[in-house]
């Protein structure tokens, strides 16, 4: 008998790893316990090493705060070792919050199901925020984001783009009510699958924005906050167990409270709140001890500023659009199943009936969800504002699917125009004024863009099925400013900007000549405004009707020295710096 050599198995395309849907409260509660722990299907790697240690993430656990027989402190607590067959054979280790090797392979299995979800919407790898000033390109190149799930003893995670880091706190809890959650209990935020996706979000968006982080408006610092929640949110749809639960509890209208649109229970409850640490269809009345809806407020968008609180307007916006397409998607849904009143009897719904309204509700929020990734790249690379949000969503959207059929786009206008969000200089909020527009080109400023398609076919050609992230990236670099005396993307447009004035028009780039004609006054300098490519990349997308799209994207920043007249009213802020997301 021919025994099958191992080697000839098919590569596994997926790992199986335990985890808490929500976070360890929920799995300590009659009505949630049953689907709070689910299995995270995540991309197999091949060299996945203790830590766990992979192609994009470094779990290190380290622990400062824990003292030692010697007296000083910092421990290190055992990586945990995903290929060992015992835990390979159970989809690894059980769900516990005093095991620290668990708390590891939490963090690893939210923190890659969050970038699997980037990169199908994306159509692209995820690549970290390079370092700057490094002496080489590979230099340069993050290849790993580490994650410390022990690295503070308090009530907060964040994001520290200096470290490429997320660090984890834990913390004893002082809940308002001991009913609501165990006082002095210890709570880890590295065990909350909210808290992970936030800031593995946050670490993301920085890599594809670099400049996301500098608050030159309002909306900047807010919309990293809501980006993070959104991503959270629509990741819960994605788990069926939770989401036929909800819709079951719910009857199926997920505008009463429910789990799906809570961010963080446990974290809540423990610093003293009631309920979620943020709701995005409602809010705990404390004198009436009841869940109520948000009713949208046009004057919030005006008034709040504090980032967490104005981010909640924008992801109440989303998922209000969400709660508008998820409605007609099963209105007729509801028509037959309650004879055409559209009420319900009395008494649970058919299991059935539970599992084509779930199936609506995940269709609905994985469109949603690549919709608000994918405009990303359809927004300013700097100063970003929600208006400016919506109009990538609109425009982003209209590239990918031809017949908006489900109503989606007129859904998100109407949620943003519900809480005030306008984009600036917009006469009418209508899909066709929201898009953006495709640019004319004269004959007279044709060259620039004949120099830069042509650069940028050869670069897509290049990078055409490349997977290698480093070589991805390191490639990248070189396109962009060059090799051995090859001119890259910046010199060549350098070149066509500051020698044509057409081409600085088309590209929007500002040169001294431009300064001078509209008298700006930019000081003693006598060079010319810099610019830089803060990215480029190839693209390939799928929409969810099967249409593929090829693009390559890159993004100009121009940094220039302006001299404000009234002196006082201007302040040269340094770039950069230590900018941390709180959760
Ligand atoms: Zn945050």
């Amino acid at each position: 008998m021919l025994m099958p050599n191992p080697s000839d198995s098919p590569r596994p395309l997926s790992r199986k790893l335990k985890g808490y849907a929500f976070d360890p409260s929920l799995s300590l509660k009659t009505d949630t316990s049953d689907f709070n722990e689910i299995i995270y299907k995540i991309p197999w790697e091949d060299n996945l090493h203790l830590g766990p240690k992979g192609e994009y993430l470094e779990i290190i656990d380290y622990d400062p705060t824990i003292k030692k027989p010697d007296g000083a402190y910092g421990v290190f607590y055992k990586g945990v070792d995903l290929n060992d067959p015992y835990i390979l054979a159970e989809d690894g280790l059980r769900p516990s919050d005093s095991n620290p090797q668990f708390h590891q392979q939490m963090v690893y299995a939210v923190a890659m199901k969050t970038i699997k979800n980037f990169e199908k919407a994306l159509g692209r790898k995820v690549i970290w925020r390079e370092k700057a000033f490094s002496s080489s390109i590979s230099k340069s190149y993050i290849k790993r984001l580490r994650i410390y799930p022990h690295a503070i003893r308090e009530p907060n995670a964040y994001y520290s783009p200096a470290k490429r880091a997320l660090l984890f706190g834990y913390f004893k809890s002082t809940p308002s009510e001991k009913q609501i959650h165990m006082p002095n209990s210890w709570v880890f935020t590295c065990l909350s699958h909210d808290i992970i996706a936030h800031e593995v979000t946050h670490a993301i968006l920085d890599g594809l924005n670099l400049y996301y982080n500098e608050p030159t408006n309002p909306d900047v610092l807010a919309f990293h906050e809501a980006f993070a929640d959104i991503v959270a949110l629509f990741q819960h749809f994605t788990m069926p167990e939770v989401l036929k639960s909800q819709i079951a509890r719910t009857k199926g209208n997920l505008e009463n409270q429910n789990l799906l649109g809570q961010l963080a229970q446990e974290f809540g409850n423990a610093i003293g709140g009631y309920g979620s640490l943020r709701d995005a269809i409602g809010y705990f009345d404390k004198k009436e001890k009841i869940w109520k809806r948000i009713e949208p407020d046009t004057s919030e968008y005006e008034t709040v500023l504090e980032p967490h609180k104005r981010g909640s307007i924008l992801v109440a916006a989303v998922f209000d659009a969400f709660l508008t397409i998820y409605k007609a998607r099963v209105a007729d849904l509801i028509r037959i199943a309650s004879n055409g009143t559209g009420i319900l009897p009395d008494g649970d719904l058919h299991p059935d009936l539970v599992n084509r309204l779930a199936s609506e509700a995940a269709k609905t929020a994985g469109h949603i969800l690549n919709i608000c990734i994918r405009a990303i790249d359809y927004c300013p690379p700097i100063d970003i504002t929600f208006g400016e949000y919506l109009r990538a969503i609109i425009t982003a959207d209209y590239d990918l699917v031809d017949d908006d059929n489900n109503n989606y786009r007129l859904a998100f206008i109407d949620a943003f125009k519900r809480r005030g969000i306008y984009p600036k200089g917009i006469k009418t909020l209508s899909v066709e004024s929201l898009r953006y527009q495709q640019i004319l080109v004269s004959n007279k400023s044709e060259k620039v863009l004949n120099t830069i398609t042509e650069f940028l076919k050869e670069y897509g050609r290049i990078m055409k099925f490349r997977s290698s992230r480093d070589k991805i990236f390191t490639l990248t670099k070189v396109y962009i400013d060059g090799e051995n005396g090859e001119k890259g993307l910046h010199q060549k447009m350098y070149d066509e900007v500051y020698s044509n004035d057409n081409s600085a028009i088309l590209t929007g780039i500002i040169t001294k000549k431009a300064f001078n004609k509209y008298g700006i006054n930019n000081g003693k300098h006598s060079q010319e405004p810099t610019f830089a490519i803060t990215s480029l990349r190839e693209i390939s997308r799928i929409g969810p009707t099967g249409k593929k799209i090829n693009q390559i994207k890159f993004s100009i920043v121009q940094t220039a020295r302006l001299v404000f007249e009234n002196d006082g009213t201007y302040r040269n802020k340094k770039r950069g710096g230590k900018k941390i997301y709180e959760i």
